[in-house]
């Protein structure tokens, strides 16, 4: 067992959709009522049985069956469909604690009919933890359901429709947004880390969030373009999702702007990794143009930076070359990490897109976590 299994007295469930989440729905009838018509979704039964086998949810499968029972849907379609679904399951190891199966119409809904919680009383007891329980399912009405039971909803869809999410009130609801079963398991064995930081000096005022996600969206405003240019590098390329609002004395010079946006920065980096345990913690890359740059890094805990890099200009764009070096000293001071960086010829704006590209490759190796592998990576027992 590679994950403890706790003796808490809360429970934990995963409320799970059928049709379009376990199993193909068919498009026009919405209804599989064949053995022909029996298709699981990639990638669900592997993940199934990592779910069951090393976390401790319950699974229970929560499904609005519509019209069951009547001549437009028979029983025994439906019977011997779900029998043998079920039994494919069981044979990779995969067992429901609960099956709970509504056969009401959106005609007529009855409170038993999803996003109605009425099927699911015994999970409003007390005695599960809904704040640990997520809805998985492909419709808005799953997502409206973990609304409606107060638990959070992976949402099986395209990413591109998060808009309907925010028309329907529904974005803090729904924590993981994915057309993939195979990032189901790593999100619930290893949450997301995220970090804020605010920095108020008489000089900045600088806000930081992080995420050490793989979306690779970012925020930045800094006042100095080419440093909001080369901020962007480290979030698409170590695909993290960053937000960076500086606002800063740069009727003086860019100085204070610079430093302290790395020192948040790193300060949010080193409280969103958290614990280290299952983390990669090296990482190194070699992007290649006319130059070359390396970017070696290392949580280790103890800072330092070995800085083998030769500017000739002044300025690169708006941003002083000579603050490349501080901002790296600043951030993996506060991050806790040592850096080596490693870049001495070419196009100087390349140079300086190639050493934030190396450094976000390097993060981005190095932040990544093994959900199978919770050790600490190093022989000390600390980090
Ligand atoms: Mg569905």
């Amino acid at each position: 067992m590679l994950f403890e299994k706790t003796n808490v007295m809360m429970k934990k469930a995963l409320f799970i959709d059928r049709d379009g989440t376990l199993i193909v729905e068919p498009p026009v009838t919405e209804q599989v009522n064949t053995l022909d018509e029996l298709e699981f979704l990639p990638g669900v039964i592997r993940n199934l049985y990592l779910i069951r086998q090393h976390l401790n949810f319950e699974l229970v499968m929560v499904s609005n069956q519509d019209g069951l029972g009547t001549p437009s849907y028979p029983k025994e379609n439906f019977d011997r469909v779900q029998g043998k679904m079920l039994k494919i399951l069981e044979n990779e190891g995969i067992t429901f604690n609960d099956i709970l199966i509504d056969t009401s119409t959106k005609e007529h809904p009855l409170p038993s009919r999803k996003p109605g919680t009425g099927l699911l009383k015994k999970y409003l007891s007390g005695d599960y933890d809904l704040s640990l329980c997520y809805v998985i399912g492909d419709r808005l009405t799953d997502v409206e359901l973990a609304k409606n039971l107060g638990c959070k909803a992976i949402w099986l869809n395209s990413p591109d429709n998060r808009p309907l999410l925010e028309e329907k009130q529904l974005t803090s609801t729904c924590v993981l947004i994915t057309p993939h079963w195979d990032e189901i398991f790593p999100f619930l064995a290893l949450p997301y880390r995220t970090a804020e930081v605010t920095r108020k000096t008489k000089e900045t005022d600088v806000y930081v969030k992080v995420a050490l996600a793989y979306s690779g969206q970012c925020e930045v405003s800094t006042g100095i373009g080419f440093f909001d240019h080369m901020l962007e590098q480290i979030g698409r390329h170590a695909e993290i999702d960053l937000v960076i609002k500086t606002r800063g004395d740069i009727q003086v010079d860019e100085h204070h702007t610079i430093e302290d946006t790395a020192l948040a920065l790193g300060e949010a980096i080193h409280k969103a990794i958290g614990s280290k345990a299952g983390m990669n913690r090296y990482g190194f890359v070699l992007p290649m143009d006319e130059t070359v740059a390396k970017a070696a890094i290392d949580f280790g805990g103890r800072p330092s930076l070995i800085w083998k890099v030769k500017f000739k200009r002044e300025k690169i764009g708006d941003m002083p070359a000579e603050m490349f070096y501080h901002f790296f000293k600043s951030l993996c001071d506060a991050a806790r990490c040592n850096l080596y960086i490693e870049c001495d010829r070419g196009n100087e704006h390349h140079m300086a897109e190639a050493i934030f590209k190396a450094f976000a490759r390097a993060l981005k190796m190095a932040i990544r976590r093994d959900p199978l592998n919770k050790q600490l990576p190093s022989t000390k027992g600390m980090l």
